[in-house]
């Protein structure tokens, strides 16, 4: 494993700290104000329902996280919670329900779902216009393809938001490296830096020199899973890192059993290297929610015929 840069140049280059706190802010507040002139104008409210099957403690804590946002956006707000013996057919029926009513413009299936239940099957039971987690195939198609009304994923539908707003210029020509090619977070990633004109590269668990691939990147998005797996040493000076990872690690510094959130890039070092660079917690994680939000606004916008705004 290669160790953090050591000559004095390349410590004492500090990376800008991308906040992405303080952008989720603002794309929350774009939203609050648009669907409060939603409802003014139109008489919409928008709606958001999350189903959750299971009593997963991750995704408990996940989905409670989205209907509070929703709530404090002025959004109809419902969760489902079914049991984690819920069968394939009641789940697709509960979808097709909520496919039908009028007061929900977004779905969102929480994942993963129970080993018994196919997921593909779900997602493919959301009405495209209502999927705002943009998984279901007519949206991967469609920003594959850049044909126009793609919802996209919300986690690099944010990420992009912070590299356009590291990066300060087009994006066009840049090298991008995608570590990781998940169909939530990765090929999205890869779709919207290909539309952007990035020269763009895809990493993964095969990849035979990942140092020397990430190295290649005046822009790095890592998203593995695995915990500080990118060192400081791969990064090439000047780049934009988007650290999608989070990563729970033993922190015995905090106490017995205590634990702390770490991304898939080893901060300190990379952040030395790096022209401008996510924090975790705090950088990427929080573009997601606010995303989820957007896509939902955006949904409930097009239900009746208006333009959804944009976040740039
Ligand atoms: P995933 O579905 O598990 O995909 C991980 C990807 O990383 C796979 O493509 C895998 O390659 C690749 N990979 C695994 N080990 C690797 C290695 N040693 N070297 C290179 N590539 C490797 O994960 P995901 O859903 O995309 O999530 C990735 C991370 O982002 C996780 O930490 C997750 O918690 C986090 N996340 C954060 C947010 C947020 O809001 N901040 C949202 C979603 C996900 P193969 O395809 O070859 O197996």
């Amino acid at each position: 494993m290669a160790s953090a840069p050591s000559s004095s140049a390349e410590t004492a280059r500090a990376a800008t700290l991308i906040d992405g706190r303080a952008v989720a802010a603002e794309v929350t507040a774009r939203v609050t104000a648009e669907a409060a002139r939603l409802k003014a104008e139109a008489g919409i409210v928008p709606g958001l329902a999350v189903v959750l099957v299971g009593d997963d403690p991750a995704s408990q804590v996940y989905v409670a996280g989205k209907g509070r946002k929703a709530e404090e956006v002025g959004f109809h707000s419902v969760q489902h919670t079914l049991p984690a013996a819920t069968d394939q057919a009641t789940l697709i029926g509960l979808v097709e329900d909520l496919n039908r009513d009028p007061a929900i413009h977004g779905i969102l299936v929480q994942l993963p779902l129970p080993a018994h239940i196919d997921k593909h099957r779900v997602i493919e039971a959301i009405r495209p216009e209502k999927d705002v987690d943009g998984l279901h195939p007519v949206n991967v198609g469609r920003l594959a393809s850049g044909m126009p009304g793609a919802i996209v994923p919300c986690t690099p539908a944010g990420s992009l938001i912070l590299t356009r707003r590291a990066v300060g210029a087009p994006l066009a020509g840049l090298n991008a490296v995608v570590v990781g090619r998940s169909n939530l977070v990765g090929k999205p990633m890869v779709q919207l830096l290909l539309a952007e004109n990035c020269t763009v590269t895809v990493a993964h668990s095969r990849t035979r020199d990942l140092a020397a691939t990430v190295r290649g990147g005046d822009i790095v998005v890592a998203a593995v899973g695995r915990a500080e797996l990118i060192r400081g040493a791969w990064i090439k000076p000047g780049a934009v890192v988007i650290d999608v990872g989070m990563n729970r690690v033993p922190a015995p510094e905090r106490g017995e059993g205590k634990t702390r959130l770490v991304g898939d890039v080893a901060f300190d070092e990379a952040a030395a290297v790096a022209g401008a660079i996510t924090p975790v917690p705090g950088g990427v994680g929080p573009m997601t929610i606010a995303m989820l939000m957007a896509n939902t606004l955006a949904a409930a916008c097009l239900s009746v015929g208006r333009s959804p705004p944009s976040y740039d």
